[in-house]
């Protein structure tokens, strides 16, 4: 038997490579390949990035990623980059760290691990990128919320994202989630709130140097992961198919 990094690798790389994704190692950890997935849409389409599992105690994100590959979702229009499991050796563990003990998604202005520095790297390639996505957990929250970070002038996907989830699973509609103030399971940051951090995650980093849209979607872990799966795979489903659709071209 595979760990369940590896196995979740596999899986992953095989539906990609099935859906016409080239998959490409970026960097390695102690025991396991960092790869990232990518495929060419039409000229006229969005670039839109996603990744996940940069914190090994949330598995409903690398999960969903494999089922919206299963399930054809990554709409031939657009051209994608997925990193599936930015943190494996945190997955085989459990942990929200690495194998170090790092938050990897608080090192991404001087990245000092290997995956950061390997991931950093990758994006610093990308050029621009139309949307950005991470998928994340949280064990105190109540239900689905997502971080908004948007400088485009226009209104984002949050509303679709947020009407998909909600037909899986509750919303989380406290006022304060995560020590920032929230509406309606949205959090957003006005940009003069992202400076002078000297931890930067990975979204802060690529909303200042990749993308003008960046999210973060967070499923509760109190619920059952089987429910997780689904939020994050119907979210990921409303709000890409929405920016798809509204992308002009
Ligand atoms: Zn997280």
């Amino acid at each position: 038997m595979p760990d369940p990094a590896t196995d979740l690798i596999n899986r992953v790389r095989e539906a990609a490579v099935f859906e016409g994704f080239k998959a490409c190692t970026f960097g390695r950890t102690a025991s396991h390949e960092l790869i990232v997935l990518t495929r060419s849409g039409k000229p006229d389409g969005p670039h839109i990035y996603i990744s996940t599992g940069i914190h090994g105690d949330e598995p409903a994100g690398p999960e969903a990623i494999f089922r919206l590959l299963k399930d054809s979702a990554c709409l031939p229009r657009a051209t994608w980059t997925i990193f599936p499991l930015l943190n494996p050796e945190g997955y085989n563990r459990n942990t929200r760290e690495n194998a170090d003990g790092l938050d990897l998604n608080r090192d991404y202005l001087h990245p000092t691990a290997i995956e950061s520095i390997a991931h950093r790297a990758a994006i610093d390639k990308l050029g621009g990128v139309d949307l950005t996505l991470s998928l994340h957990e949280d064990w105190e929250a109540t239900g689905f919320y997502l971080y908004e970070l948007n400088s485009t002038g226009k209104e984002g996907i949050a509303r679709a994202a947020l009407r998909a989830a909600a037909g899986v699973g509750p919303i989380d509609l406290s006022e304060t989630i995560d020590k920032h103030a929230a509406k309606n399971g949205v959090i957003r940051a006005t940009d003069s709130t992202l400076d002078d951090r000297d931890d930067l995650p990975e979204q802060i980093y690529l909303y200042k140097h990749t993308t003008r849209l960046s999210y973060t979607f967070e499923t509760p872990s109190g619920i059952d992961l089987e429910t997780r799966v689904r939020m994050q795979v119907e979210a990921c489903r409303g709000a890409l198919g929405e920016f798809c659709r509204s992308y002009p071209g």
